[in-house]
């Protein structure tokens, strides 16, 4: 049978573009459709615009410690309008660059959505079908507003921040996520009085605890409130707070324009407390985008959560459909989707059957400080095995010349059998930075006696990862 393509792309993302320019190069015709902007959620609404925002707001503390180091500083008011015009400029710019990748690598762009007729077959917007041999699904996911709390269409998403057309003075975060810490970051950083409620007992859930504790006692320091044991039980716009009946809305996570920049919004707590914020942000989870693309009328299996089950090759229950990055709900970061598009060209196009190994993948928080992480966390291998744990933490030179309080976290954990460390965590300024190498030891298998053999770089913080000599306490 002749196709139109040997494989079709539905999605523009950065798993969807490696595969679809991967594939091309292997002399593949290859069609990709992106219902809207070329570069998905990281490049346009996600880990770029965010990292250029953490960026920004670093400033202002940057500007009061140069005071310190003798500089005559007059610390200015941040300009959103003017970084955020920047700041879309550069993503202009980034989605040209997307585009002429895939026109290069010959790649034929349709820009439109896209949904599955059957196993072979897709419907763009316009009622055209094309037809390829191999479908590979990358349509990434979507943040979430609680259901269950009225008038939540009033609060922003992680979407939204970006086209802000004023910061708010007054911003509560729901959810201490990635996200939320992120956003709490860097909207504190940039002037904005930041309040997080989070239903659990600490920040950053699945993250090692003395590290959540070292962040979240940094960002409370730098005055972002954290309510703790706390959720949102009630909104409306503040104004409306007397008349509650009428003002109850939907709770559409979808679809629904915020009404942000309309006036305060008036919460209540699963604690019983009021208050009111200019702006409430959910940053409570991602969902994948799965709704409407024909999965179920042709059997493609999909999870409790909307998500599409694949196998380690990330094949889908149907022959010739494959999903890689965030919609197949494995791990939501974009290096990750980037592997799983190259692992399926190899698998298909390559004849190289090769799972994708999601085993020790290293991760960033841009909180500030930044946690680094890769492997397990102490309470993660105290379980699995007995180890030592090797952690120091102190004041870093450059903040304590100043007499800042913030201190930084180095910390490894190590199997007492096998000596391999089989977790790294690191709070501090660069820890991303830091992690990225380190995470190619740990998943080299290095030992702690590796780990040791190599010599300090002086005067650093990561140092302390190769001098720490005897373990704190063992596990
Ligand atoms: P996360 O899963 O990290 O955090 C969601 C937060 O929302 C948690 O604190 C969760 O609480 C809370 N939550 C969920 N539902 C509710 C609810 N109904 N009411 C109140 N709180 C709720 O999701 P994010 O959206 O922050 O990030 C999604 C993914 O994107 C991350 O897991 C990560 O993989 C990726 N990402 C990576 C980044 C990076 O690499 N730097 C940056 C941003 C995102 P609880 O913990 O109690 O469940």
């Amino acid at each position: 049978m002749d196709f139109d393509f040997d494989l079709f792309v539905i999605g523009g993302g950065s798993g969807g573009v490696r595969a679809a320019r991967v594939a091309a190069a292997e002399g593949k015709t290859v069609g990709l459709a992106e219902e809207s902007r070329m570069g998905g959620t990281c490049v346009i609404r996600g880990c770029v615009p965010k990292k250029l925002m953490v960026f920004a707001s670093s400033f202002g503390t940057a500007a009061d410690d140069a005071g310190q180091y003798g500089w005559d500083i007059t610390k200015g008011d941040f300009d959103w309008p003017s970084f955020q015009s920047r700041l879309h400029g550069e993503l202009d710019r980034l989605e040209g660059v997307y585009q002429s990748l895939l026109k290069n690598s010959g790649v034929e762009m349709f820009h439109s959505r896209a949904v599955l007729v059957d196993k072979h077959t897709v419907k763009l917007g316009n009622g055209v079908t094309k037809t390829a041999r191999h479908i590979l699904i990358a349509t990434g996911g979507r943040p979430v507003r609680p259901q269950d709390v009225p008038n939540a269409h009033l609060g922003l998403v992680s979407d939204d921040i970006f086209n802000l057309k004023a910061l708010p003075k007054r911003m509560l975060i729901i959810g201490g996520g990635y996200i939320a810490c992120e956003f709490a970051c860097i909207l504190n950083g940039l002037g904005v009085e930041v309040e997080m409620y989070l239903r659990g007992a600490q920040i950053l859930n699945g993250f090692d605890d003395e590290a959540r504790g070292l962040v979240a006692e940094t960002m409370k320091q730098s005055g972002i409130v954290i309510h703790t044991g706390t959720n949102i039980l009630d909104m409306c716009p503040a104004a409306d707070k007397d008349n509650r009946e009428a003002a109850s809305g939907t709770n559409e996570s979808m679809g629904v324009a915020p009404a942000h920049g309309s006036g305060p919004l008036w919460v209540k707590t699963t604690m019983g407390a009021e208050a009111e914020f200019d702006a409430v942000f959910f940053a409570t989870g991602r969902a994948p985008n799965t709704n409407d693309l024909g999965l179920e009328d042709i059997g493609v299996d999909t999870g409790r959560k909307g998500e599409i089950v694949v196998d380690d090759f990330s094949k889908t229950s149907v022959d010739h459909i494959y999903a890689i990055g965030d919609v197949t709900g494995r791990v939501e970061l974009t290096p990750v989707a980037i592997r799983e598009g190259m692992a399926f060209v190899e698998t298909v196009f390559k004849d190289n059957p090769t799972p994708v190994d999601h085993d020790l993948i290293p991760t960033a928080v841009f909180t500030q400080p930044e946690v680094g992480t890769v492997g397990l966390t102490e309470e993660q291998a105290a379980a699995q095995e007995p180890i030592d744990v090797y952690c120091t933490s102190f004041r870093p030179m450059q903040g304590a010349f100043i007499e800042k309080a913030d201190r930084v976290l180095m910390k490894l954990l190590v199997s007492q059998k096998t000596r391999k460390v089989l977790g790294c965590h690191i709070v501090a300024d660069g820890a991303g930075e830091m992690i990225q190498m380190a995470g190619i030891a740990v998943k080299m298998g290095a030992t702690k006696e590796d780990f040791d053999r190599v010599c300090a770089v002086h005067p650093t913080m990561s140092e302390e990862l190769v001098t720490m000599k005897t373990p704190v306490r063992s596990a």
